[in-house]
C-alpha cells in the first residue's frame, strides 16, 4: 500500500518527532508522522517530566572519569555500563573520552541552555494556549546533597549554568527544609533553581500531536520502518509494516533505535540506550511539592496529582530493555535515606526507557552528508523533553531554509 505523498515524513513519533510535526505545521509544511508503536510510548512515557534549563551539563563533564569508575565498581551506583563489548559501544566510548575537555564542554552548555530555556518559553506558551492540561507548573527544581561533596557538586553546576543566564540560589540545610517539607534526612544543603518546570510527559506528547493534527499532521500508529529505497544520495520512499511512505524530506527521530536504523542506511549514528527507570508510587507523608534532584544518587523525584514519580540510574546498553532489580531497588533505598518513603512501599507502576545518549552530551539535529533530503534529530539524552521545542523549531527552519532559531553548528549531525 502506498499512501499520500508528504512534504516532510517523520519516523518517531515521541517528544521529538512530534514536536518537529508541529513546528512544520506552524511554518506551513505538510508533515507525517509514523511509529511503530503509538506515540508517546518510547522513552517519552514515564521520564521525569522535567522541563530545566539548568540541567544543561552534557555527560562527559571533564572530572567525571574518576567518579564513573568509581560508580562503576558499585552495584548500587547510579552509573552502569553492560560488559557486552561491541563495536558502537568502543567507538562510543572512545569519542566520549575524547569529548572530557572544557572548551567541548562549554561550546555544549551554551548550546544546551539556549535550546532549552526557549523550550521552556514555549511550553509555558502552549499551557496558556492548547487547552489541555498536560501538568505544566513552574516551581522550580531543588538540588539536594548528603554530604558537602554533593552539595560541592551543585554549586558548581549553579556556577557554571549561572554564565549563560540561569539563576540559582544557594541554601543550607536549614533553608533547604523549610523549602521542601518532605525533605527529612541529614543533608547538608542545596541549590534551588527558581525557573524550571515540569509536566506529564505522556499528556504533553498527546496535547501537542492533537495540536499537529488539528494544523494538518497526518499521523500514522503502528507502521515499523524496516528499510528505505534509496537513489543516489537521496532517499525515495521508506519501507513499513503498512506500506510504503514517500516524501520530498525524511526526519529520523527515533531515539534509541537511531543507529540501528541509520545502519539500513549504511550511515552511523553514535547512540546508545541510557537506560533508566521510574517509579509511580503512592504519596507518602510529607509528599514533596517541588521537584528534587538527590544528588549523590541521582534520583529525580517529582510531584504528581495523585503520586510520587522517583526516576534514576542510566545503565549504557544497546537496545537492551531487561529490568536490573538492583538498579530498581536502588532508586527506593536512595530515596528513604532523605524522605520518609515506607520501607513497604507501595508501586503503582516501574517503567524503563533507553536515553538516547551520543558520546559528546549533545543532540544531533541537522541535514546528514550521506542523504540531501535526510535531516536526524536525535541523540537528546536526559534532556528529550526539555529540549523538544527547540528540537522542533530548529528542524522546521532548516526545512523552510529561514534563519534558525539557534545556532545550528553545535548539533550537526557530522560532527562526530
Ligand atoms: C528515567 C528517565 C528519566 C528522564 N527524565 C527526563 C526529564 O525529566 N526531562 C527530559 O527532558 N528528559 C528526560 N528523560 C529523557 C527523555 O525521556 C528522552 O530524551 C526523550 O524521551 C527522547 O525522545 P525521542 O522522541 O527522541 O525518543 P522516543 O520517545 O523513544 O521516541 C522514539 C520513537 O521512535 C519509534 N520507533 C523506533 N523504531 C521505529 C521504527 N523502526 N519504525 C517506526 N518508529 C520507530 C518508537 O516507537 C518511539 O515512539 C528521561 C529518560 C529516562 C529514561
Amino acid at each position: 500500500m502506498a499512501h499520500t505523498k508528504a512534504d516532510v515524513l517523520i519516523i518517531g513519533g515521541g517528544v521529538i518527532g512530534i514536536s518537529c510535526a508541529y513546528y512544520l505545521s506552524l511554518q506551513g509544511v505538510k508533515a507525517t508522522v509514523i511509529d511503530k508503536s503509538e506515540p508517546g510510548l518510547g522513552c517519552s512515557y514515564g521520564n521525569a517530566g522535567w522541563i530545566t534549563p539548568c540541567f544543561a551539563l552534557p555527560l562527559p563533564l571533564p572530572g567525571m572519569l574518576i567518579k564513573s569508575l568509581k560508580w562503576l565498581a558499585d552495584p548500587m551506583s547510579p552509573l552502569h555500563i553492560q560488559p557486552k563489548p561491541s563495536l558502537l559501544l568502543f567507538r562510543w566510548m572512545f569519542r566520549f573520552l575524547r569529548s572530557m575537555n572544557w572548551k567541548t564542554a562549554h561550546r555544549s552548555i551554551q548550546a544546551l541552555t539556549e535550546i532549552s530555556k526557549f523550550s521552556l518559553s514555549e511550553y509555558s506558551r502552549m499551557s496558556q494556549e492548547f487547552g489541555t492540561d498536560f501538568g505544566f507548573s513552574q516551581k522550580g527544581l531543588l538540588l539536594v546533597g548528603l554530604t558537602s561533596e554533593g552539595v560541592q557538586a551543585a554549586a558548581q553546576e549553579q556556577e557554571l549554568v549561572g554564565n549563560y543566564g540561569i539563576p540559582g540560589t544557594r541554601l543550607d540545610e536549614a533553608q533547604v527544609k523549610e523549602l521542601e517539607p518532605a525533605l527529612t534526612g541529614p543533608l547538608t544543603g542545596g541549590v534551588y533553581f527558581p525557573n524550571e518546570a515540569h509536566c506529564e510527559p505522556l499528556a504533553f506528547v498527546r496535547s501537542l500531536a492533537q495540536k499537529a493534527k488539528e494544523n494538518g499532521v497526518e499521523i500514522v500508529s503502528g507502521a515499523e520502518v524496516f528499510d528505505f529505497e534509496v537513489g543516489s544520495r537521496k532517499i525515495h520512499s521508506v519501507r513499513t509494516t503498512r506500506g510504503s511512505f514517500y516524501a520530498d524530506q525524511f526526519v529520523l527521530a527515533t531515539g534509541s533505535w537511531s543507529n540501528a536504523i541509520a545502519r539500513t542506511l549504511k550511515i552511523r549514528v553514535p547512540v546508545l540506550g541510557g537506560k533508566g527507570y521510574a517509579l509511580i508510587v503512592k504519596p507518602f507523608d510529607p509528599k514533596p511539592q517541588i521537584p528534587l534532584m538527590l544528588i549523590e544518587k541521582k534520583i529525580a523525584v517529582t510531584p504528581r496529582k495523585d503520586s510520587v514519580r522517583l526516576a534514576g540510574t542510566l545503565e549504557l546498553v544497546n537496545l537492551d530493555f531487561s529490568i536490573n532489580p538492583k538498579r530498581v531497588d536502588s532508586i527506593i533505598a536512595g530515596s528513604q535515606l532523605c524522605m520518609n518513603v515506607p520501607k513497604e512501599l507501595e508501586v503503582l507502576e516501574l517503567w524503563r526507557g533507553l536515553r538516547p545518549c551520543t558520546p559528546d552530551g549533545v543532540p544531533v539535529i541537522g541535514y546528514s552528508s550521506h542523504f540531501s533530503n535526510l535531516i536526524l534529530a536525535t541523540g537528546h539524552q536526559m534532556l528529550g523533553l526539555q529540549s523538544a521545542p527547540g528540537t522542533g523549531k530548529l528542524v522546521a527552519d532548516l526545512v523552510t531554509r529561514v534563519q534558525p532559531q539557534f545556532d545550528p553548528a553545535p548539533f550537526c549531525a557530522e560532527r562526530f
